[in-house]
Formats: structure tokens, sequence, C-alpha cells
């Protein structure tokens, strides 16, 4: 186990002006220094900024370490099914679009057996935001090759070196239509806080990715070797798509980008759901379903 230390181990559940936080007295169970105590530090700080009272708020997880994050909050949670998540998540919204609702999880979740729900919640443009807790391993598993894995990356399942190319989350986000996507950082929580703030404050569906150092199976992408490599993008978010994924393609392997990449209004899902639903049951003399359930009351 490293002895490497991350912000937000010691965990919080009081805000700056002495008031509770939407924190549990839960105490996670990650290894010490986790990048992932760093990244519910950020999201405990943007849902006070938020304003955001408990009943409002769902947390949505697969499997893996990331994945236990929704009892760390006095939120509503569901930790479901491993790569799932995506999938429930869109059914919580579904069934009401009054939360706000927050999926969170791994590389391996999201992107391995979870990519395909991924994709088309993205390209439907669903309100969401998915938080990637990206540490390039399974580490649940005790340390085997991930989708987003470096090539050459000696794991438990690949003592050899891998011979896979990794995915790029923020490209494929892009590629499937993500209206939102941003890079952050478990050492920069300011910027990861502001990061979250924004993509909540998103009407559709968005993605921030959130390199977070797993210190006891990967040694190679750590809190040290990040320092060197992390790049703040200052700039707005790119204009066009066309713009976004010629800035992320363009930087060099070794840089990693933190910032708003790409950020588009377009119509979303759940909106054009409660629009279709509003024209069919006028068109067709239909009761609405609150109309029905107000039968009921
Ligand atoms: Fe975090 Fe890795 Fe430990 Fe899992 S195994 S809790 S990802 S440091």
């Amino acid at each position: 186990m490293s002895t490497e230390t991350a912000p937000g181990t010691e965990g919080s559940g009081t805000g700056t002006d002495g008031k509770e936080t939407l924190r549990s007295d839960l105490k996670p169970i990650w290894c010490p220094g986790c990048g992932d105590y760093a990244v519910t530090a950020g999201l405990e700080q943007a849902l006070t900024e938020l304003g955001f009272e408990s009943h409002e708020v769902v947390f949505v997880s697969g499997i893996g370490c990331s994945s236990r994050l929704p009892y760390f909050f006095r939120t509503y949670g569901f930790h479901t099914i491993h790569g799932r998540a995506t999938a429930v998540a869109v059914g919580v919204k579904m069934a009401n679009p009054d939360l706000h609702v927050i999926v969170v999880g791994g590389d391996g979740d999201f992107f391995s057996i979870g990519t395909n729900h991924f994709v088309h919640a993205a390209r439907r443009n669903i309100n969401l935001t998915v938080v990637c807790m990206d540490n390039h391993i399974y580490g649940l598993t005790k340390g085997q090759l991930s989708p987003t894995s470096h090539r050459e990356f000696v794991t438990a399942s690949s003592p050899y070196g891998s011979v896979e190319a990794p995915i790029s989350p923020l490209t494929m986000a892009l590629a499937s239509g993500a209206t939102f996507v941003a890079q952050s950082y478990s050492g920069k929580i300011k910027h990861m806080r502001e990061t979250l703030i924004a993509a909540q404050r998103h009407d559709g569906f968005s993605f921030v990715n959130i390199r977070s150092p797993c210190v006891t199976f990967n040694k190679v992408d750590t809190f040290k070797a990040y320092k060197t490599r992390i790049a703040i993008t200052e700039e707005d978010a790119k204009a066009t798509l066309a713009d976004a994924c010629h800035y992320l393609m363009s930087r060099p392997d070794e840089e990693v980008p933190l910032g708003t990449f790409y950020q588009v209004q377009k119509p979303t899902y759940d909106g054009g759901w409660r629009d279709l639903s509003e024209r069919t049951t006028e068109k067709h003399g239909i009761p609405t379903l609150e109309e029905i359930l107000e039968g009921f009351a």
C-alpha cells in the first residue's frame, strides 16, 4: 500500500460556513491516498455550492472501488450492477425528471462492459452528469488492465506488458454526442469543483473524466507523475465539435489536458419525451399521468 496522500482524504461533512454538507457519516474504506477521496470532496463542495438538498440528488453507480461513492452522501443512492449504472440512471431520470442524477464509476465500468450504455445515453443527450474516476486499472479486483490502460502497461493480467491501444474517454464522449465534455484531476480539487458545478448546470448529457490515481495498483499514473503532465486549458470550451476533437487529438501523448473542451445546447431526450407526451395526450384527449394520479388523491 502506498504512502502517497491525496487531497480530501480526511473527509468533511461540514462546509466553510459551518453548516452540514451532504456527506454521510460513513467513512470510505479506500486505500489511504486513493484519488477517489478527492473526487468525493470535490463532489461534496460542488453540491454545497449548488445548494442542492438531500432529496433532490441521486448518485447511481456500478461496480468497482469508485462505485462505493453513493454510500458517502446523504442523498438517494443506487449501487447497481457492473457496467449498467448509466442505463439505470436513464430510468431514474425518466421516472423523475426533477432529480439531479449523477452517475459515478470507474474507467472499467464505463468503458468496458458499460460502453454501450454510455454511448446511447450521450447520443440521446439525456440530462445526466457522468463522472468517471479514471485510474487506468481495475483496482477492486487487484490490478488488471482496463480500457484506458496504456500500451505496454504491466499489470496482473498483462505481466509482459499490454499490446492494446487505450480508449480515450474524452473523444469517445465527443463522438457519441455528449453536449458537455470536460476533464479534471484528483490533485486539483478547486478545478474539479468548478468543473462539476458547470457540468451539473448544463442542460443535457455532461461528462467529466477525472484522473484519479489508484495508488495501490498503478505505479505509473501516480500523483507524482501527473505533476509534470497536467496542463490546464484556460480558454473556454471550443466553438465546434471539430475544434474540440482537433484540440484533444493534437495534444502530445504525455500531456493530460484539464478543462471543459466542448459545451453546446441541444434538445434533451427527457425534454423530448415530455413534449411528445403532452402533444399526444392533447391530440387524443387522454388524461396526463398527473391527472390520472390526481384521480386517486
Ligand atoms: Fe483506490 Fe486503487 Fe485502493 Fe481501489 S485499489 S481503493 S482504486 S487505491
